[in-house]
């Protein structure tokens, strides 16, 4: 016989023992390394995956004799200067097509910073992708290809796309790296044209010149991504290497940490020990400790903290961008479902199904059924009507009420989902269609 969910009360759990730490400041004591997660953005044949691949050799995490076996098997196939993109995606198929498709997810550390690699290719089909690793990215690495001619063409077409949706979904930095400047002899009249050709381009879509930075690079030769680039053509360069320039990101850590604790689900385990279950996933906000009473919604489950698991190791507690496992007491697994969303249970996350959001659009967008992507979180709902169209850069209204919006348009519009969920302000959401991705942005 199973209890009613919501009958269950905190006060009907044992509470584990609480140490009652500031999480916070035990947080800047013990100088963790900060946690960020980019997006690679920019025209196909950019160099895209090729700094990738240079980034993690470099760094080596990648061995150099990796890089060798793919060099000569790119050789066999034809297609030699893509050994280093296929670090990046070492998959078979796509290796014969010489494209990367899917998001290539990998990790690397600096001293002082744990990155995520979003990856996103920029071939036109994989859209897509690109917006689901936009959508978790702190920030974003815009590829142009500084050898004549190329990205002049670049701006107008994926790149702006790429861009707008950057911007659509709420992110603010961009390092722009300009690669292939050995092709055009390290000139630094090719770097400040571009520089000032993107700059113009990137603060006309509302971007902040202070979150935009611009490195030279060239990433087929490792130069200036690691190491600073000797040659005598580039002394003119005496700015940050790319690895500087991620360093230098400010992290989300410093806000989020102060929020409400939020985390969504992504997987759900059973345990051993009588009562408790465990659940997994990536902290978005906030902190936690053992002893914390929390709310799994939206079927407002109360639960006590027992553990707190990161990387196999007991913590007593845990922050923004860390992904831990954390031992449950209270809960039936059976209700809960991957991207529920954990919260404190003294300030809950509201759920809604009524949301508004200011998104753009890739395809045309009126009245219709869709589905609302938040994460792991597939809902379906339908377009109730398009408050208004907005001006791309300012997000000021351009007209009210409009009875479509065309692709590439950006709008302010009310949704009505199926059923209630934990959703609230500031969170990137993608809207799908008959299997296609239709929208993207943010909730209001
Ligand atoms: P993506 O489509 O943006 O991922 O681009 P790739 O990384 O596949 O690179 C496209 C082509 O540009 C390949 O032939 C690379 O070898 C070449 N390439 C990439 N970076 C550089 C660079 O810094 N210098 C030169 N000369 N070629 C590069």
């Amino acid at each position: 016989v199973s209890t009613s969910i919501s009958n269950l009360k905190i006060t009907d759990i044992p509470a584990p023992k609480s140490k009652g730490y500031d999480v916070i400041k035990e947080y800047e004591k013990s100088n963790m390394k900060k946690t960020a997660s980019f997006v690679v953005v920019g025209h196909v044949d950019a160099g895209k995956s090729t700094l990738m691949g240079r980034l993690l050799v470099e760094l080596k995490y990648v061995e150099e004799r990796t890089v060798e076996k793919y060099r000569r098997q790119a050789e066999k196939s034809g297609k030699q200067s893509f050994a280093l993109a296929w670090v990046m995606d070492q998959r078979s198929e796509e290796r014969e097509r010489g494209v990367t498709i899917d998001i290539a997810t990998n990790y690397f550390e600096t001293e002082k910073t744990k990155f995520t690699i979003l990856d996103a290719p920029g071939h036109q089909d994989f859209v897509p992708n690109m917006i689901a690793g936009a959508s978790q990215a702190d920030f974003a690495i815009l590829v142009i290809d500084a050898n004549t001619g190329a990205y002049e063409k670049g701006l107008k077409g994926q790149t702006k796309e790429h861009v707008l949706l950057l911007r659509s979904l709420g992110l603010q930095r961009i390092i722009v790296a300009v690669n292939k400047l050995d092709m055009v002899g390290w000139s630094k009249d090719r770097f400040d044209d571009i520089n000032q050709e993107v700059m113009g381009f990137l603060t006309g879509l509302g971007f902040q010149a202070k979150n935009v930075d611009f490195i030279p690079i060239s990433g087929l030769n490792g130069d200036n991504i690691v190491k600073p680039i000797e040659a005598d053509s580039a002394s003119w360069y005496k700015g940050n290497t790319l690895i500087q320039a991620l360093e230098a990101y400010e992290p989300v850590t410093s806000q989020a940490i102060k929020k409400p604790f939020r985390m969504a689900v992504s997987e759900i385990f059973r345990s051993q020990q009588q009562g408790t279950t465990t659940l997994a996933g990536r902290i978005d906000a906030g902190t936690i400790q053992v002893g914390d009473a929390l709310l799994i919604q939206p079927n407002a489950i109360p639960v006590y903290v027992k553990s707190v698991v990161i990387d196999k190791d007991s913590q007593e507690w845990a922050v923004v961008g860390q992904n831990v496992s954390l031992g449950l007491s209270g809960p039936d697994p059976l209700h809960v479902r991957v991207g529920d969303i954990l919260c404190p249970y003294d300030n809950p996350i509201i759920c809604t199904d009524t949301i508004t959001i200011k998104a753009m659009a890739f395809e045309h967008i009126m009245p219709m059924p869709i589905d609302l992507h938040k994460g792991r979180l597939h809902i379906a709902g339908s377009i109730v009507s398009m408050v208004a169209t907005l001006d791309k850069a300012t997000g000021e209204v351009i007209k009210k009420k409009p009875k479509v919006i065309q692709p590439g348009g950006v709008a302010r519009i009310l949704i009505k989902l199926g059923e209630k969920v934990p959703l609230e302000a500031g969170q990137r959401v993608v809207i799908r269609s008959s299997g296609e991705t239709i929208a993207a942005g943010l909730l209001e």
